[in-house]
């Protein structure tokens, strides 16, 4: 067991006051930030975690749980890292999350598991998604091989909600094949989120796991252009859409043709599944030097940060104030520190351009209404504050609609005007046994969020399944 007094060397807080605070986790030096696309959040070290486990205070009620989407036993698994047992606080995260290692470095904790914590009525929440973090760095198992005697179910996609489903069935006993359009597994887990947020190695390993659970996967297997989704139903028992939502949003204002205007979902392709950052590869990206991103959300954060990475001066618009900012907290905190600059109650108007490429944003200044019922504010342009800013590339992060493919090719799956996947309270589609679940059904979400639906409708296919 950690002793609390250790904490105080060096400092005059009382034990009680030290143990308000939670412990940092160490950073990739900002020097380095600015050439490499290593991971920024370096994750605990023993002591380190030891020392944050220690401040929970096991709570009887544990309403940290209550905020967890996968309901994790919380105070369970920290209360083994604090007894030094990695072993069995994996076993417990791995009992309720089957990519612990992603959640604990992309989950918007702050909104969620620790916006509960009960330390943080008096100082900061228990750092839970660092400590998850720390058990699967630290602690690897080798996943049970079950013999699949249930049946056999097709999952299309790749996302935390296909791998989430497929890991779950695979462990009900049945045989598990995921279909997934691109030439890698994961989602945006591999194309969105880049290196210095989520290495791919992370992604990988978590994936290498349900492979030896015994789930097969296919790559650039497009269902609805390579094999319909009529074909899959007649060989399997069911079928799961995890497709997404890849298609990007766009403004509508003049000169988004220009050329050096692409979407966010674009550029965070190219560098990370095409490697454009990188020399020798087919699909280079052409020199940065003053990029605008639009957007304050991830996306728009994680373009950012990697374009300023590729050596671009980067300013980020957004046309409501901070408070609003849907990006976490963290990665507004890094961009800032890294040296994006973002400007608040912004709007670009119109792009214009030479020789058809981007050369100029044309911005207005925004005010905000009050908020509505919903507690939404309204933006509108104030009168005489246009402006112009210096562009050679535009990058659009304003959201995305699930992607259109699979409906498109089935005419009999019904779907909302909006374009997501409409589903009943069994999960299930218009269509007897197949089921859906993640950004396809919702919309742009979380990692999180589409794994609680990739798990929930496994249980509902398993149900199905047996009961049929
Ligand atoms: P996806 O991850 O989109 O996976 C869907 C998969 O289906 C894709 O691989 C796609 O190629 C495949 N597919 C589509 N159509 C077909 C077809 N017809 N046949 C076969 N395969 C098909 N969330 C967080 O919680 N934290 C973050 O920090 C965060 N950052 C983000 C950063 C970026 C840049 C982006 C774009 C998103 C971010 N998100 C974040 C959101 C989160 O990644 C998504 O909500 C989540 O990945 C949705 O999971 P999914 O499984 O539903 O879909
Ligand atoms: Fe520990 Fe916070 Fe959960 Fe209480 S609410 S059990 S302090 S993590």
């Amino acid at each position: 067991m950690y002793d609390v007094s250790t904490r105080r060397k060096g400092c005059f807080m009382s034990d009680s006051e030290v143990m308000n605070y939670r412990v940092k986790m160490r950073e990739l030096a900002l020097s380095r930030r600015t050439v490499s696309f290593d991971e920024v959040a370096r994750g605990y070290n023993e002591n380190e975690a030891l020392r944050e486990a220690a401040r929970c205070l096991r709570c009887k009620h544990a309403p940290c749980v209550s905020g967890c989407p996968v309901k994790i036993d919380i105070p369970a698994f920290i209360k083994e890292i604090n007894h030094g047992n990695t072993r069995e606080a994996y076993k417990i995260i791995t009992e309720a999350n089957l990519l612990p290692a992603i959640c604990g470095r992309v989950c918007p904790q702050e909104v969620q598991c620790e916006a509960k914590c009960v330390r943080g009525i008096k100082g900061e929440p228990l750092a839970i998604g660092h400590l998850e973090r720390f058990v699967c760095d630290n602690y690897y198992q080798e996943p049970e091989n079950i013999l699949p005697t249930k049946g056999r179910v097709a999952v299309i996609g790749s996302g935390p909600a296909g791998l989430t489903c497929s890991g779950m069935l695979s462990r009900f006993g049945y045989e598990v094949h995921v279909y997934e359009a691109l030439h890698e597994l994961g989602g945006v887990l591999v194309y969105g989120i880049p290196e210095f947020r989520l290495p791919k190695r992370v992604v990988s390993a978590e994936i290498d796991k349900l492979r030896k659970m015994g789930v097969i996967f296919y790559i650039n297997t497009v269902v609805g252009k390579t094999i319909t989704l009529e074909e899959l139903l007649s060989t399997f028992n069911a079928v799961f859409i995890g497709t997404g939502a890849g298609l990007p949003k766009f403004m509508g204002i003049p000169g988004e043709n220009l050329n050096g205007v692409l979407s966010a979902n674009e550029f965070l392709t190219r560098i990370n599944l095409m490697k454009a950052n990188q020399k020798g590869y087919d699909t280079p990206l052409k020199a940065l030097r003053e990029v605008i991103v639009v957007g304050g959300g991830n996306v728009a954060m994680d373009a950012a940060r990697a374009a300023h990475r590729l050596g671009a001066q980067v300013t980020v618009l957004y046309r409501r104030s901070f408070e609003e900012m849907p990006a976490r907290r963290e990665e507004v905190h890094h961009a800032l520190e890294e040296g994006i600059k973002i400007l608040f109650l912004v709007n670009p108007v119109t792009l214009t351009g030479e020789d058809y490429f981007v050369k100029r944003v044309n911005c207005v200044q925004m005010k905000l209404s009050a908020p509505d019922e919903s507690g939404r504010r309204r933006t509108y342009p104030i009168d005489g504050t246009e402006f112009t800013l210096p562009a050679d590339t535009v990058i659009m992060a304003l959201g995305n609609y699930p992607n259109p493919l699979l409906a498109a090719a089935t005419p009999d799956l019904l779907m909302t005007s909006g374009g997501c996947i409409v589903i009943n309270d069994r999960l299930m589609t218009s269509k007897k046994g197949v089921f859906a679940g993640g950004d396809a059904v919702t919309g742009a979400a979380t990692v999180i969020m589409a794994m609680a639906a990739g798990k929930a409708a496994a249980y509902e296919i398993d149900n199905y399944i047996t009961k049929t």
